[in-house]
């Protein structure tokens, strides 16, 4: 079901339960403002998630609520995921879906990071 953004925060979301440990992922970068693991259904090559930890619902709540401090940590993160997967020079595409019109499925805020192959107009 698509997500409400206008619904409270379910702390029991997959990506909350991901972030407590209590579902295991592979790190592909963490710090202390942002989590990446690779999405479980890729749609390219390269497809990874970049999570915020604090508890937002989507880039509405995000953009309205998160700290400067939070909002450049996970910018920040997209650079160091990035740099990390090899994928600065040969390009990537960062995508968020908001709401239902996006097919938003998870309600906690994240960015999918795509690369590893011409993407074309792949979206998510
Ligand atoms: P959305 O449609 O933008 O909300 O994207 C949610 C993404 O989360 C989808 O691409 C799913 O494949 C991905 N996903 C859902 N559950 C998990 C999981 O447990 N691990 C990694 N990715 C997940």
């Amino acid at each position: 079901m698509a997500v409400d953004p206008n619904a409270p925060y379910d702390p029991d979301n997959i990506f909350a339960r991901i972030l407590r440990g209590e579902i295991p992922v592979v790190k592909v970068y963490e710090d202390e403002y942002a989590l990446a693991f690779p999405d479980i259904a890729p749609q390219a090559r390269i497809h990874v998630l970049i999570i915020p930890r604090g508890s937002y619902i989507c880039a509405t709540d995000f953009g309205e609520r998160a700290s400067e401090a939070e909002q450049a940590g996970l910018s920040r993160a997209i650079a160091h995921v990035a740099t990390r997967l090899g994928v600065t020079g040969s390009g990537y595409r960062v995508i968020s879906n908001t709401g239902a019109d996006a097919g938003q499925e998870v309600a906690h805020y994240h960015l999918h990071l795509l690369a590893g192959e011409p993407l074309g107009t792949k979206l998510i």
